[in-house]
């Protein structure tokens, strides 16, 4: 017998198929919702039991889904609170908008299914993307009450009668539409509840296994075993991030970490998140082995809202440079129906994001002050995150002072303050500039970075793929500290000191010295300088001065607005003949031809040093050698 018919309350003939049109793009969300809605109605139950008011013993909880191909229907099933008629009509049947007016209004500003959803409170309704038709079969727990039944097909009318329910509960039944009978399937299914229902705190029970349990021995005594079906409960309850901390060892975060990503190998370390103020949030956020491709460790971290699973896409929530992070994050403040726009409003999100921000600070700067040791072991790893951090966030820049690592080209590892205290007496030039030098690239500036080294100045290693910005930046932190390549200038102009040195070459014999190697070298990009550096220095020496240089390199990694300008510049480089060289007060002594022979000769050996010297050119200078031995 019909009980009640009656029209949703909003004034528009047919939401629906708006509803169902606009709302192609993440139709299996439906799952999501109607299942949250399972957990929901189960952990009330649960409260009313453990407060009291709900007198009897309570059953095991437990939500079960199921579908039937043959009657194209999907069911949700739980034995949760259950509702009255009276409920349905109050929680079903008026939809959370005033009017069809309105809801138009707000439907055209939003971007996707889950912002509609979000801000309608239309997460029940969300089954009507898949089904043609939905049905509630509910038990309230309520002394006395009624079984009911709704139904409604798609349109604004619905139908309460009684019905038939005999247990406590709500089951949701799903008439599969058509256009969705890609739901109808078990893989599909069990896919979809392991994205969103991997974590949630009842059980969830999807199809039967076959388990194999003991069954007594044979006449020999041997125990016997039988196959069995069992339920297939897909979600793990308790997951590790709503532990208690002190429960916990660390092979429990590693278990975790190797369920959340079976093909990873082990973290380095991990960070329990745990606040309670200003918001909530709790979460295990892991540090990977990166492998140098970034881009494969990238969104690995997982955003959920009370252990229902809501995007890999925290971008909003994490800061940029912990993108690389792994793990789960959960706040209850973040709505299931989360979207970007909400995200980037929300005040609360980005006190989230300084939170972790902070919190990963604190963590690097435990791991720094309890085991040096290992936290230089680690900073192969770790440096990237650290250097990153420092660039993008002044606050975590100020806390990774303390433990943010120099490398030099012997492998020793310094803070910031240690360098500093470390290479100061030498490497201050007569202004009080305090210089630190660095490569690139050890191997390939080799002959600069021994010659560093030989006037006992210490050589910084600088070679991963941030460090062209990283230099920049610390060039900015470091109070009257210049950055030098080790190849910008010749070593007694990177360093300039008081007693820098004398020649006693005559202006005409500059000059001529200067015709000489632009004559051999002939290319505009090369300027030829004559300078006095000590007589053990190189004859000639190829520099490439620090700045151009340095904006050249951050534009190759894509430094953004003008730095690409500099990128279309073509290389310059300093010649710097060295005037109190032996070699070149020969070539001033030298006839034409030899002055040739000797001056190209000379420069080809500066860029020999560089790594510059290759093709015909290469050819030209081995053959040269010959004939000169
Ligand atoms: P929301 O979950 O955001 O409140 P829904 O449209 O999903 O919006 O659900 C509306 C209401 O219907 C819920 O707040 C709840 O009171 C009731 N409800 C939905 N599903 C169930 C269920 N399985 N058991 C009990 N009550 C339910």
């Amino acid at each position: 017998m019909v009980q009640e018919k009656g029209t949703i309350s909003i004034n528009t003939e047919n939401i629906f198929p708006i509803i169902k049109k606009f709302l192609y793009s993440d139709h299996e969300i439906f799952l999501r919702e109607l299942v949250s809605n399972a957990v929901d109605a189960s952990q009330k139950m649960k409260r009313l039991a453990t407060s009291g008011h709900y007198k009897e013993e309570l059953e095991e909880l437990k939500i079960q889904v199921a579908f039937d191909a043959t009657d194209k229907t999907i069911s949700i099933n739980d034995n949760g609170i259950g509702m009255t008629a009276e409920e349905i009509k109050k929680y079903i049947n008026q939809v959370a908008f005033s009017g069809a007016t309105e809801f138009m209004e707000k439907f055209k500003e939003a971007k996707d299914a889950n912002e509609i959803i979000g801000r309608f409170g239309l997460g029940f309704y969300s089954s009507f993307m898949v089904a043609d038709k939905v049905e509630i079969e509910t038990l309230s727990y309520q002394e006395g009450a009624e079984p009911a039944r709704w139904t409604c097909d798609g349109s604004t009318s619905f139908e309460i009668t009684e019905g038939n329910r005999t247990e406590r509960g709500t089951t949701v039944t799903l008439y599969i539409n058509e256009d969705s009978k890609e739901f109808l399937d078990k893989h599909r299914l069990q896919t979809i509840l392991d994205k969103y229902a991997k974590f949630l705190p009842i059980p969830v029970q999807f199809g039967t296994k076959t388990e194999s349990v003991p069954d007594g021995e044979d006449k020999d005594g041997k125990p016997q075993y039988k196959n069995i079906e069992v339920d297939n409960i897909i979600n793990n309850t308790n997951p590790i991030w709503a532990k208690n901390t002190s429960t916990l060892k660390d092979e429990d975060y590693l278990d975790f970490y190797r369920e959340l990503y079976p093909f990873s190998e082990d973290p380095l370390f991990w960070i329990h998140l745990n606040v309670d103020y200003p918001f909530h949030l709790t979460g295990v956020l892991y540090f990977p082995k990166l492998k140098n491709d970034f881009e494969i460790t990238r969104n690995k971290i997982k955003l959920f809202s009370r252990q229902v699973f809501i995007t890999d896409e925290v971008k909003d929530i994490v800061p940029e440079y912990l993108l690389l992070l792994h793990g789960v994050i959960d706040s209850p403040d973040i709505p299931l129906n989360v979207s970007r726009s909400f995200l980037q409003a929300d005040s609360n999100v980005k006190k989230i994001n300084s939170y972790i921000s902070r919190k990963v600070a604190d963590k690097l700067l435990e791991l720094f002050s309890k085991d040096r040791k290992g936290f230089e072991e680690k900073w192969n790893d770790i440096g990237i995150f650290v250097k990153y951090g420092a660039l993008s966030d002044e606050k975590f820049y100020e806390k990774a002072k303390e433990f943010l690592l120099l490398t030099n080209t012997n492998k020793e590892q310094y803070t910031p303050g240690e360098y500093e205290a470390k290479v100061k007496d030498f490497q201050t030039d007569k202004k009080g500039q305090l210089i630190y030098l660095y490569t690139m690239d050890a191997d390939h500036q080799h002959s600069y970075v021994q010659a560093a080294e030989k006037k006992q100045y210490d050589v910084l290693l600088m070679n991963s793929p941030i460090d062209a910005h990283f230099i920049q930046f610390l060039e900015t932190k470091l109070e009257k500290t210049s950055m030098k390549r080790v190849d910008a200038d010749v070593l007694d102009k990177l360093i300039e000191k008081e007693d820098s040195g004398k020649h006693d070459l005559t202006e005409e014999e500059i000059k001529l010295l200067k015709a000489i190697f632009d004559k051999s070298i002939n290319n505009p990009m090369m300027k030829v300088e004559i300078e006095s550096l000590q007589t053990d220095a190189m004859p000639v020496t190829l520099t490439e001065e620090e700045w151009m240089r340095r904006m050249k390199d951050m534009s190759k990694l894509g430094g953004g607005g003008g730095m690409n300008f500099y990128g279309s510049l073509p290389d310059s480089f300093k010649v710097s003949v060295n005037a109190n060289h032996p070699l070149i007060s020969k070539i001033l002594a030298a006839d034409e031809t030899q002055q040739t022979i000797l001056s190209k000769q000379a420069f080809d050996l500066a860029l020999l040093a560089k790594g510059m010297l290759k093709g015909k050119d290469l050819t030209a200078f081995v053959e040269r050698s010959v004939e000169v031995l």
